[in-house]
């Protein structure tokens, strides 16, 4: 049973400073309910609106990196309906001539690269924001926030070309990054990407979830859907087409409503704004694009002779990818990838860190000169980025502050022979065929030496060692 996803994206270009019809500013984040409003955005009768032409350009830029054509000639609609969070009846949006189509990303699909196509990208304003209390189907009462009424929004349309949610979550989290890459997003602030699945059976009809608005969100409302689906297939039934709401805190999704046709909403083109025309944009603003996640992706491989997956996940973030760069200047740059993409990478996730947060470039250069040098070991320079990250310091200061230099080598040969002494057990296992002892054994002398030495060099003393007491 093959799964159809596709995705409408509604990206927040919360980077702006005003919204996308008025001049109020777009930074509400930690505003009062209802404070950052006014006449236009509350939608109060005769209020009129103005087209942000920065938004626009914003609009071009992102079209653009998602290759989509822009279109020259471009408009606004009235989306009619209803709803408490959108007071004057109807969206601005677009409907015919959006600003941009036919486009694509590329994701890491579940078979390798794979291209998810874009049907559409449009300009429209976010309604306000509704918060219900408790679960929706159930809250007694829900209260209202136009803070978010009015802020410039893009919605990306794909083709439903994912196949698992999975490949779902690789689309999205790909697309934030290219928006971040464009300096007009910022993904870290509450609502800034909802995402609107539909997903189907093949051959079965489709169900909309609405307002999912994280990462793990996509993964998990269409994990559900799906087991849903075929559930009902197997008892014989068939998922009828419909709306339905996921509910993050249970993780299901339940019935809205029946999904509307595209006519229910009656647009007409907006009689308060004039159609722009976008000639020489288009050129001028691909002129300005900054380098693309897929350019820069090659160029570091290419520039620096990093790996393939070294360099994917350094320009997952363009802030992760600068870091590197200022590093892998004054250092060896493979030594930086493996540094700042493994193990940096790995630390600054379990800390629930970004890399904005991260010790300097500088403290990275002076550690990886310590491995270079070899006066740590790999062990104790992951010692020392924990204690950079949790307490600051400089990587030279932790290393004598610590005691961490490595052991003078020849000393090494009488731990060893300790360690053998004290592990009879461990040394018979190894001995008899049980070759997997040894990785106790070196765990064993790197704890006496508290990680001062290196393991594979502990490795191979011990096994030197165990082979010649085996031949005696
Ligand atoms: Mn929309």
């Amino acid at each position: 049973m093959r799964v159809l996803i596709g995705l409408e994206v509604h990206v927040q270009l919360n980077k702006l400073k005003t919204k996308m019809f008025c001049g109020t500013p777009t930074s509400y984040q930690h505003a009062p309910p209802n404070t950052h409003v006014c006449p236009v955005c509350l939608g109060l009768p005769g209020a009129m609106p103005t087209i942000n032409m920065k938004a626009v350009e914003a609009a071009v830029k992102v079209a653009l990196a998602l290759n989509a054509k822009v279109q020259e000639n471009t408009m606004f609609y009235r989306k009619n309906y209803f709803y408490p969070d959108l007071p004057r009846g109807f969206q601005i949006s677009q409907y015919d001539f959006p600003i941009g189509k036919d486009g694509y990303v590329i994701i890491d699909g579940d078979e390798g690269e794979k291209k998810v196509r874009i049907k559409r990208v449009h300009m429209e304003e976010d309604p306000g924001r509704l918060v219900h209390v408790g679960r929706i189907d159930k809250a007694k009462y829900t209260l209202i926030d136009y803070n978010r009424s009015g802020m410039p929004l893009l919605e990306i349309v794909t083709e439903p070309d994912m196949n698992s949610p999975k490949e779902a979550r690789a689309f999205v989290s790909k697309l934030r990054t290219i928006l971040e890459y464009l300096d007009v997003f910022d993904g870290s602030l509450e609502g800034a990407m909802r995402v609107d699945a539909n997903v189907s059976i093949e051959g079965g009809s489709r169900v909309e979830i609405k307002n999912i608005s994280s990462f793990r969100g996509v993964e998990k409302a269409l994990a559900f859907e799906i087991t849903r689906q075929k559930n009902l297939l197997r008892r014989g039934q068939q998922a009828k087409m419909e709306t339905r709401h996921f509910d993050e805190s249970q993780e299901i999704t339940v019935s809205l409503r029946v999904k509307e046709e595209e006519s229910d909403y009656r647009y007409f083109p907006e009689p308060d704004l004039p159609p722009m025309n976008l000639k020489g944009w288009t050129e001028r603003i691909k002129a300005e694009l900054p380098e693309l996640p897929d350019a820069r992706r090659e160029r570091l491989i290419a520039q620096y002779g990093i790996s393939v997956e070294h360099a994917k996940v350094l320009t997952g973030e363009r802030v992760l990818a600068d870091y590197f760069e200022k590093v892998a200047s004054k250092t060896s740059p493979k030594l930086a990838a493996t540094w700042i993409a493994d193990v940096l990478k790995g630390e600054l996730n379990y800390r629930d860190m970004r890399i904005e947060g991260c010790f300097s470039p500088e403290n990275m250069v002076e550690l990886l000169e310590l491995l270079e040098k070899d006066l740590i070991s790999d062990k104790a320079a992951v010692m020392i980025i924990r204690r950079m990250l949790d307490e600051g310091g400089r990587p030279k200061e932790i290393m004598e502050k610590e005691g961490l230099q490595k052991i003078k080598e020849d000393i090494l040969p009488g731990v060893v022979e300790s360690v053998i002494e004290e592990n009879e057990k461990a040394v018979r296992d190894y001995l008899s065929g049980k070759r997997e002892a040894i990785n106790y054994l070196v765990g064993q002398v790197m704890k006496k030496v508290r990680g001062r030495a290196d393991a594979s060099k502990v490795y191979n003393l011990l096994e030197r060692r165990l082979n010649e007491i085996d031949n005696n």
